[in-house]
C-alpha cells in the first residue's frame, strides 16, 4: 500500500516523501482511511509512540485544510505541554512543507500577538491558552472543521486539563471532527473520551 493510494493531496504525498517516509505506518494505513472519509467521523485511536501516529493525524489536518484561506483557522491540535505543542507544529510544518499558505501558529503563553491574535489556518497548542484567545475573541473558532487531542490519556484524565479540554470543546463547532490519539486508554479514560468524541470510530494497534 502506499500513500498515493489513500487519496492525499500531492503536496501532501511530496512532503512526507521529502521526510522520507515511503509507504504507510500500519496506523496510517488503518486510521487514514477512516478519518479522511466524509462526512468526517470522530476517531479513538490508541497506538504507541514511535508507530507514525503523528505524522497520522498531521495528514488529516492538512487534507482538511483549505489553504485558500491562509488566515482562517480550520484545524486545531492540543497538547499537554508547550514543547509537544512546539514538536507538533514542527512536524505539521515539516509535512506540509510544499503546502503553499499552509500557517501554523502555537498557541502556548506568550506566542500570540495581543494586537493581531491568531492568523493561521492550523492551530497548536496547549488547552489554557487556547481557552484564553478564544474568551479574548482572539481566535476565531467558527470554521474549525477538526479538533486533534493528543496523548488523550494525560488530557482527559487529569483534572485541571481535562476540564479545559472540555470548555475549549464546548466552545467549538458542534459538528467538529473529534480525533483522539493516545498510547493507552485506560477505562476511565475511555469513558471520558466517548462523552469527548461521540460514535467515533475506534482503533486499537
Ligand atoms: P510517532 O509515533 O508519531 O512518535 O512517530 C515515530 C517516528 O516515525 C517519527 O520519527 C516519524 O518521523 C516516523 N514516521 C512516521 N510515519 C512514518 C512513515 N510512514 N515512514 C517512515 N517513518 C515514519
Amino acid at each position: 500500500s502506499a500513500f498515493e493510494d489513500l487519496g492525499l493531496k500531492q503536496q501532501i504525498i511530496e512532503g512526507l516523501l521529502a521526510l522520507n517516509f515511503k509507504k504507510p505506518s500500519k496506523i496510517q494505513e488503518r486510521a487514514l482511511p477512516l478519518m479522511l472519509a466524509d462526512p468526517p467521523r470522530n476517531m479513538i485511536a490508541q497506538s504507541q509512540s514511535g508507530t507514525g501516529k503523528t505524522a497520522a493525524f498531521v495528514v488529516t489536518i492538512l487534507s482538511r485544510v483549505d489553504f485558500e484561506q491562509p488566515h482562517t483557522p480550520q484545524a486545531l491540535a492540543l497538547a499537554p505541554s508547550r514543547e509537544l505543542a512546539r514538536q507538533i507544529q514542527g512536524v505539521i510544518q515539516s509535512i506540509g512543507q510544499f503546502c503553499t499558505n499552509l500557517n501554523v501558529e502555537a498557541a502556548i503563553p506568550g506566542s500570540i500577538s495581543r494586537e493581531t491574535g491568531v492568523r493561521a489556518n492550523v492551530v497548536v497548542g496547549t488547552p489554557g491558552t487556547v481557552m484564553d484567545l478564544i474568551r479574548r475573541k482572539q481566535f476565531d473558532v467558527s470554521n474549525l472543521k477538526v479538533l486533534v487531542i493528543d496523548e488523550a490519556d494525560n488530557m482527559l484524565d487529569q483534572q485541571g486539563l481535562g476540564e479545559q479540554c472540555v470548555r475549549v470543546k464546548n466552545m467549538l463547532p458542534k459538528s467538529i471532527q473529534t480525533l483522539l490519539f493516545s498510547a493507552t486508554f485506560p477505562d476511565n479514560v475511555m469513558k471520558y473520551a466517548e462523552r469527548f468524541a461521540p460514535n467515533a470510530n475506534q482503533m486499537r494497534l
